[in-house]
Order: structure tokens, then sequence, then C-alpha cells
């Protein structure tokens, strides 16, 4: 293909029976209303920009039926189509494309996911209608695939090219993660909500990809570490500025992991004076007091932390090194230095029993956070973890609707059924957010009506997820 500016390309997140978050390699589905954007095509905007114009169809947060969606598809007409999939949504989405490909044959076809870092080749083969997969939304290998002259083997990208499958390998950097800045103007920013969020709109933002450790069932566990240079993401905060952001949700998976590069970008964001709030993510055990501190001042209210479950034993046999001993301890200092914590749980791994997964729950309560994002423990694909539960044969190979939120269990041969797992997540959710205690603090804590819309809505829209089952 020609490298030329009449390149039309369009980034897809396509339509879907439910409101799928397919990006970063890690599908979920939203467990109330929010949703946000999706990164990978967030940063593929900005790196496709060389090769021609940018088009986004958000089909899942502008709502779009199945039709409505490939008129608009049709009408732009492109010439490549980068789209995202994932484990639950895979049949449908398949399913969408291929009407699409029937329409516009002409268009090449690239798909990202997490679906395929398991599927891989296989991918192509059921899906004639496909022309590449792409297993590194951070790489400029998609570039190299576009711009290609030869059919040369390219890392991170199968393709199918005179009827051969050129194969290469995954391969995930570290170091320094260079990437342009986004084309954020083609996103409705008005489209995507977030339960944290004090202001809007809200951008997304990612200031490193991966993560350095290695917890066996987080799929960023296997995509390496960088860190983009801090004049990089100041320029794309500025760019966001004048769009009108007021608020980041940061994605970077362990913020603060780098002490001396977070002061760093904390450091700059605050010489910037561009004043954001925003919600980061991170662990435990890598926040100090200084660092909160700075944090703080620099417009974070809210930290969403990995404490995944009350039994150190089983964290640390699956690579999550933290010691519950400290979390009490951790998250006061969070709540001292002035910021809000939520809690992200797992229940149920493998071996687990009814009252470990009930402890976890009741340690949630114990704990100072403010809010509690229960999950059940998932084979996520492209983690050690899928591996090694196949292996035990506790999973389904074939099973698809494999996600982290897990609306829908998964497992066999467990110390509980999959049906008792789901009524104690609901049980857990439930009486988290049901104690009077814990509304009462939630009001008192409420500083603005848009803050207050937004967590009544969200609670709202959890609780009648989370129904009481009999
Ligand atoms: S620290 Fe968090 S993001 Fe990093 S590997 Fe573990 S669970 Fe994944």
């Amino acid at each position: 293909m020609i490298h030329t500016k009449t390149n039309q390309i369009l980034l897809l997140n396509p339509p879907g029976s439910k409101m799928y978050f397919r990006d970063y390699y890690c599908a979920k589905v939203s467990k109330a209303k929010y949703y946000y954007h999706p990164i990978d095509l967030v940063y593929l905007s900005g790196r496709l920009a060389e090769f021609g114009n940018i088009f986004v169809i958000d089909a899942i947060a502008e709502k779009l039926s199945k039709n409505e969606c490939v008129n608009q598809v049709l009408n732009l007409n492109p010439n490549v189509i980068v789209f995202l999939s994932s484990a639950p949504s895979y049949a449908e989405d398949m399913t969408f494309i291929e009407a699409v490909k029937k329409e516009l044959n002409h268009c090449k076809i690239i798909a990202t996911g997490d679906v395929f870092r398991d599927f891989k080749e296989n991918a192509l083969t059921d899906n004639p209608f496909l022309n590449a997969i792409l297993f590194d939304f951070s790489s400029d290998d998609i570039l190299s695939y576009l711009k290609r002259t030869t059919n040369k083997i390219i890392p991170n990208i199968i393709y199918r090219s005179d009827n051969k499958l050129i194969i290469g390998k995954e391969k995930h950097g570290k170091g320094e993660w260079q990437v342009p800045t986004p084309q954020w103007e083609k996103f409705n920013l008005n489209a995507y909500h977030f339960p944290f969020a004090q202001r809007k709109p809200f951008a997304s933002i990612l200031t490193d990809f991966g993560c350095p450790y290695a917890c066996d069932f987080c799929p960023v566990s296997t995509l390496g570490f960088k860190l983009r240079p801090i004049p990089d993401v100041i320029e794309e905060l500025k760019k966001l500025k004048i769009l009108g952001v007021k608020e980041l949700y940061i994605r970077d998976q362990t913020f603060g992991v780098n002490k001396t590069r977070t002061h760093q970008l904390l450091d700059a964001m605050h010489e910037s004076d561009l004043k954001f709030s925003f919600t980061a993510l991170s662990r435990t055990d890598v926040l100090e007091d200084s660092l909160l501190i700075k944090m703080k001042k620099s417009g974070c209210h809210t930290l969403m932390i990995g404490i995944e479950s009350a039994n150190e034993e089983v964290l640390h046999k699956h690579k999550k090194t933290i010691k519950t001993s400290e979390t009490y301890q951790s998250i006061k200092q969070i709540k001292k230095a002035g910021i809000k914590v939520g809690g992200f749980f797992m229940l149920g791994f493998p071996g687990e029993t009814r009252d470990s997964v009930c402890a976890t729950a009741k340690f949630a309560r114990k704990l100072p956070i403010d809010y509690a994002s229960f999950n059940i423990v998932s084979p996520r694909f492209g983690t050690e973890f899928r591996k090694n539960a196949i292996e035990m044969g506790i999973i389904e190979t074939d099973h698809w609707e494999t996600e982290s939120s897990a609306s829908k269990p998964i497992w066999k041969n467990q110390k509980f059924t999959n049906e008792e797992l789901f009524k104690l997540k609901v049980k857990a959710v439930r009486k988290f957010y049901l104690r009077p205690s814990y509304i009462l603090q939630r009001i008192l804590t409420v500083r603005t009506w848009f803050e207050f819309k937004n967590l009544f809505d969200e609670g709202k829209a959890l609780l009648i997820k989370n129904k009481k089952t009999k």
C-alpha cells in the first residue's frame, strides 16, 4: 500500500450487545453506566496519522446500533480499518466485521485485542476477511506493515500475503516509549463517562505502557514496561487542555512505580499550570508520603488500588507480592494525603473456599476505602494463569466469555459452583455499598452537584446489575 495522505484510516470500536471494554488486552464489561476511551485506539490515532486521515467510530460509547454503525462506516469509505475485539465479544465482532468487509472489499482490515494473543494465526485462518492482527498497539509495527514493500516478517503482526500467513512473534519492549500525540480531536469526548470524575469532560491517558510486575493473572504483566518522555506527556496534556478537558483518568497500571520519574512528571504538570484533576491506578507498596503529597497537590483525588485478596498466600502464589498485613496502613497513608481510595478485589482463585472468598469481602469492608470493585477471577487471554488453568483442566478452552469483571464465572472442578461464586460476588457488592455508615460518609464527602449525580447514577446502575439473588 502506498504511503499517502489520501489513505482513510478508520479506528473502530464495534457495536456490541453489552458495554464491552475491549482495550489494553484486558476485556471487561461495564458494571454500571461508565465507559472510558479505548486506549489502544487513542494511541494508534497518533501513530497512524502519518499514514493518512484518521477517523474514529466508537460504537459502544456512542451507543450505535449495528445498522447505524455500518452506515457510518460505509459513508466514510475507509481503505484501512483497525478494530478492537475481545474474548467476550469475539463472535459478534467477527460477524459484524465480515458484514462490513462484504461492502468494502477493497478495505484492509486489521484486528487487535486480548483474544488474539492466544488465538493468533488461527484467527486469520478462521476469518478470511481479516488482513492482519496486531499484538502491541504501543509499537510502530503497524506502520511497518502498512508501508511494507516486501513480505518481510514484522514483530507483533501476523498478516496475509499471497495466500500465505506471514507470522511475526510478539515482542514487547522496555525503556522509552515514544508515541506521537493522539488525535484527541477525533474522539467525541462527551460520549464517555467515568464514575470518579469530578469534572467533565475527561480523557484517558497513558504516561507509560505495561507493568514491571509479574502477577500471573494480569495480561499487562506480559507487555514489558516503557515510559513516555515527560515532554511528550506534557504536550498531550496541553492539547487536551485546549480541547476543554478538565479531568484525567491516568491508566498507567502502577502509577508511581518509578519514583524519580513520577516526581519529575508531577513537577512538570505543576509547572505547566494545567490544573487537571485526576484518578490513577497503583499498588499499595509503591506509594510513599512525599509522592502522595505531591500527587494531591497536582490534582489527584482518587487512587484505584489492586488489593485483590485478603489471603496473602493466594496472592504470592500468583506472583502478586504485596503484604496484606500492610494494606490497612498503606491505605490510611493515602487517605491522610487527602486522596480517596478504590480497591479492586478478586474472588474465587483456584482452590479458594467459600470462607476465603467471604474473608476477602469482609476485608474490603474493614479497610478505610471509598469504593470497592469485586471481580470474579478470570483466566484472561495472554496470561500464564490461563495457560496453567487449561493445564489443570479447570477451564474450558473453547469458552470465550472470559472477561476481567467475569459477570459469568467459567470454572469447573472448583470448591463451589459458578452459581454460588456469582452469588458471593453479588453479596460482597451489596454488603459493601449498602452499609448505612458508608452511604452517610459518601454523601458527606461529595462536593459538587456533578459529583453527586455521577455517584448516584453509577451507584444505582451498580446495584441494579447486582440484584439480590435467592
Ligand atoms: S501490579 Fe497490577 S498491573 Fe502490574 S502485573 Fe500486577 S496486577 Fe498487573
